[in-house]
């Protein structure tokens, strides 16, 4: 078996309950939410992303829909940011109503500087559960109690992914710990230590860390169609 659901929730499924549950009840997540705003723009930036680092706005990134692929925003007057917003479930951002959070994103992408409030025409709220595993001072040892746990009573379920393995993983590295993991199961035996993937939790567009040779050769990147 085969699971990529958040550690906490697959031990908290186990019936009777797994010796190692408390440690992965104690795993933390960070969630998130993105206010879409679509808006007339003449002015257009060009990079994917910028991170927001005034003190005096609640948003941390913007998404620039535009420049990851112009396909995502078809009309050529429109230009579509994604202000996010780092939070808790539960927390006042993540409760409050969406008519809220798309007002408190007008008036901050105005203040920012990337887009009037009076030229946004539309705007959609999305609340992403988990999108982060917390990397607290407990993490470590809680996952390695419930790996221990794992080995030694249930062998035949392996985690992979991020919040499967509640570890830091692009979309990338959770493919490869999948596909790595089929390999072990189809050989019936680990040539593969899937925890090295991603090891040193290089960010994916600047290096090569953590990438395990044999299948280096078969990741492949996008390229423009001729
Ligand atoms: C805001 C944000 C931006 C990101 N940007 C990038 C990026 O630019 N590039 C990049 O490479 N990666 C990015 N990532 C990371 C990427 O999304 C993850 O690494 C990747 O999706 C992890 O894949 P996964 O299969 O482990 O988990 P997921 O894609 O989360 O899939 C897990 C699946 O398990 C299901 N599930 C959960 N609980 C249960 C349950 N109890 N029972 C059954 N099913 C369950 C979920 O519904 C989900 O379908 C980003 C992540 C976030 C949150």
């Amino acid at each position: 078996m085969i699971s990529s659901a958040p550690i906490t929730e697959l031990m908290g499924s186990i019936k009777p309950a797994p010796i190692s549950l408390l440690h992965a009840r104690d795993l933390k997540y960070r969630d998130f939410l993105t206010v879409a705003l679509i808006a007339r723009s003449s002015h257009r930036f060009l990079d994917n992303w910028v991170y927001i680092h005034d003190p005096s706005v609640k948003v941390g990134r913007v998404q620039n829909f535009r420049s990851w692929s112009p396909e995502l925003v078809p009309d050529e007057e429109m230009t579509c940011l994604g202000l996010e917003y780092f939070c808790f479930e539960g927390d006042g951002l993540w409760s409050a109503p969406d008519a809220e959070l798309v007002e408190l994103a007008k008036k901050e992408i105005t203040k920012i500087g990337l887009v009037r409030s009076s030229d946004v025409v539309d705007a959609c709220v999305v609340r992403q559960k988990k999108a982060y595993p917390v990397y607290d001072e407990s993490y470590r040892q809680n996952v390695e109690t419930v790996r221990r746990d794992l080995a030694l009573n249930f062998p035949n379920l392996h985690l992979v992914g991020r919040n499967g393995m509640h570890k830091y993983n692009n979309q990338d590295h959770a493919m490869m710990t999948a596909m790595l993991t089929v390999r072990n199961i189809l050989a019936g035996e680990t040539l593969y230590d899937i925890w090295d993937v991603n090891e040193d939790a290089e960010y994916h567009e600047s290096g090569t860390s953590g990438e395990i040779a044999a299948l280096s050769s078969v990741r492949m990147t996008p390229r423009r169609a001729a």
